[in-house]
């Protein structure tokens, strides 16, 4: 029987409750338990006091000189101490609340401590002490494991029940990676690795047993990844959609812009896509500025002209309000009927808009979750759009798709994903990403500055509008909430206002109707606004390139990529750019953003650097992006594991014989014996 088919409880020890308990750690089978690794390992080798640093984690063996001596600071508060003579060095032992263990210990025996070490005290806090000679004997030099377990079930338990588990079931564990693979990256066997994993017998043995599960981990994701990608592409079938080349190429060549060289490759990856007879799934990435806008536009034109709706779903009304404008603006030339479908509109506007996209009036429909409602009959959706795809959940994406028979889709993102990251969360989608930005950028300097000196940075703008140049100001919302917190903007208004005068400044916020915001925004770019204060409406979209200045306030409140969305406003063609972060932040990792901030520009570094500080989990959102949980790897530091592992994945499951060769029989099974489904990611 295979390991993962045998319940815990044939071990013994385990009754009706040790079930019940181990089941809420997730371990129902033997393999679950084998599987159940350690997070972190007690260090139990004796250190050399000599080289141990400050505050760091030692164990010591010494023989006690004197009686320890107890102090009660009260009825339960006690701190004892003993002197121990490790090596001819006098080292203090302190225990806190531990008088208990007075008697036990007597002068001229040895004894093994484990604690923090003070460097300048010669000192150890205890937190572990083993007295007697065989139990020096048993824990001494080894690293013993620590698992995450609930207050029901004890750690030492544990540890013995995991450690039977291998005595009685280690030599059924059957190896899964084909000889060929254990070659030629040196693996050991999965049995040992396992094994060494949860009691290894010293760093490298624990090293060793880590790279070997991280391998098969990741490749065993990708396999599966890749497996799909193979169902996908020969069995979902698409809208082959059907548009005249130079009609598309008319309408770029229109355009108030030539496309970069990077645009246009994109451009002929998604116009492809479409043609083909299988539905897309792509993902379009590029830099704050980047020009994917305008790429959207094409492919909903290209749509368009083969006779489909197209819907562009955003994750904001303001975002909304937007790109429903930019896009009007570059379509309705050219005969297509643009709509907005917004969660604020009333229910007349909303019932006019349901009416022309079921009636097909509608030819692109730009909007937010309301797209994906029920009421929402689409009645021949052939593309969706989804920027910032990320922000949208799973479920979200797949009730969109539903609507249409099978839609092709584009995800777009602003915030570049790290390209490792991006094949792991993204495995079963293409990815096309524009690396070129339009020409004419300009650099940005970037500075942080603390709250206090505000009012230079007050002059600093008033000095710039002197010369004719254009500031933005933005406000956070203190909520995070889509209705903006007024009162922060309208506070550094009116302060401006009356510090700046004759510079003339203007407020935006999202509580505004989209007539007053055009107006405002109208008059910052047409420059008869010099100064713009606003929350984060400007955060896309907008583009005055007479704007140098660009300062955000709170600057701490705000995530990288946002910051750097926002920054992205200014260095659009009208000279040299500053950006000034006004911030006081208040933990570390606020005061590491600033400083990021201000050492570069590229958008993908500062993803990168966002991704370490905040590890991959956080800077997606888990639960949002289908990432993937795994027990050993990690996709901050196992990225080039994964990327071998990716391409011997797509190697493996294109050989002709993949599903009989003998040695790669263990994979094949393991992609049936998987739940397929609950992989697609939508
Ligand atoms: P993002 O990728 O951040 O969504 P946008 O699509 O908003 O970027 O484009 C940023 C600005 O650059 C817009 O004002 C757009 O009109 C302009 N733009 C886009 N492509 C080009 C280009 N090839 N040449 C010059 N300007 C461009
Ligand atoms: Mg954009």
């Amino acid at each position: 029987m295979k390991l993962s088919q045998i319940p815990v409880d044939v071990l013994s020890g385990v009754g009706e409750q040790r079930k019940q308990d181990l089941a809420e750690l997730g371990i129902h089978t033997i393999a679950d338990l084998l599987a159940h690794y350690p997070y972190r390992y007690e260090d139990y080798r004796l250190s050399d006091l000599a080289q141990a640093g400050h505050d760091e984690k030692v164990t010591v063996r010494g023989r006690v000189y004197g009686q320890p001596s107890v102090r009660w600071f009260n009825k339960k508060k006690s701190r004892m101490t003993a002197k121990l003579d490790v090596d001819g060095v006098t080292v203090h032992a302190i225990w806190f609340n531990q008088a208990y263990l007075k008697n036990k210990i007597q002068a001229g025996q040895t004894l093994m401590v484990s604690g923090k070490w003070d460097r300048h005290r010669l000192q150890i806090t205890v937190d572990r002490t083993f007295v007697s000679p065989a139990e020096q004997e048993k824990h001494m030099g080894r690293l013993e494991p620590v698992y995450s377990v609930t207050s029901s079930i004890k750690m030492h338990w544990l540890r013995k029940l995991i450690y039977e588990a291998f005595l009685q079931y280690g030599r059924e564990i059957e190896e899964v990676l084909p000889q060929e693979l254990c070659e030629r990256y040196k693996l050991i066997p999965r049995a040992k690795a396992m094994y060494y994993l949860h009691f290894p017998k010293g760093k490298e043995e624990g090293l060793q047993a880590r790279r070997r599960m991280v391998y098969e981990e990741l490749l065993l994701y990708e396999l599966k990844i890749m497996w799909l990608r193979k169902i996908n592409r020969t069995e979902v079938a698409g809208i082959v959609h059907s548009f005249p080349d130079d009609q598309v190429e008319a309408f770029v060549q229109q355009l108030a812009f030539p496309l970069t060289g990077a645009q246009r490759r994109v451009v002929r990856e998604i116009l492809t896509d479409m043609r083909s007879p299988y539905q897309m799934n792509r993902l379009l990435q590029g830099d704050v500025g980047s020009g994917k806008t305008v790429v959207a536009a094409i492919a909903l034109y290209a749509n368009f002209l083969s006779g489909h709706q197209g819907a562009l779903m955003v994750p904001t009304e303001i975002l909304a309000d937007q790109h429903a404008i930019s896009i009007t603006k570059l379509l309705s030339p050219c005969g297509v009927n643009v709509v907005s479908l917004t969660g604020s509109m009333t229910a007349r506007e909303r019932r006019e808009a349901l009416g022309q996209i079921q009636m097909g009036l509608a030819d692109v429909v730009v909007g937010t979750h309301a797209l994906i409602q029920d009421a929402v009959v689409y009645r021949n959706l052939g593309l969706v759009i989804m920027d910032e795809q990320h922000r949208f959940g799973v479920k979200q994406r797949a009730t969109l798709r539903e609507k249409g028979e099978v839609p092709d889709v584009l995800h777009m993102t602003a915030t570049p994903i790290p390209r490792t990251l991006a094949i792991t969360v993204f495995g079963e989608m293409d990815v096309s990403t524009i690396d070129e930005m339009p020409a004419g950028r300009q650099p940005i300097d970037t500075y942080w500055v603390k709250k206090e000196l505000w009012p230079r940075i007050v002059n600093f703008i008033a000095k710039e509008c002197g010369s004719g140049r254009q500031a933005y100001v933005i406000c956070p919302l203190i909520e995070e909430s889509e209705k903006l917190d007024l009162e922060n903007a309208q506070e550094v208004f009116e302060q401006l206002a009356t510090t700046l005068a004759p510079i003339r400044v203007g407020l935006l916020h999202g509580r505004m109707t989209p007539a007053e915001k055009e107006e405002v925004m109208r008059c910052f770019a047409d420059n008869e606004v010099q100064v713009l204060v606003s929350t984060t409406v400007v955060e896309v979209g907008v583009n005055v390139p007479n704007a140098t200045v660009m300062v955000i306030y709170d600057a701490d409140r705000f995530g990288l990529a946002q910051l750097h969305q926002l920054r992205g406003r200014v260095g659009r063609g009208g000279g040299a750019s500053t950006c000034v972060l006004v911030a006081d932040p208040k933990s570390e990792m606020g005061v590491e953003r600033m400083r990021i901030m201000t050492e570069t520009t590229d958008g993908f570094e500062i993803s990168r650097r966002d991704l370490e500080l905040r590890g991959p989990g956080d800077f997606l959102g888990v639960k949002q992006s289908g990432l993937p949980e795994f027990k050993l790897a990690d996709l901050t530091e196992d990225v080039r594991v994964l990327e071998v592992a990716r391409s011997d994945a797509a190697q493996l499951v294109n050989q002709p014989d993949f599903a009989t060769r003998p040695e790669w029989r263990p994979l094949y099974e393991y992609l049936q014996e998987e739940n397929l489904e609950t992989l697609s990611f939508d």
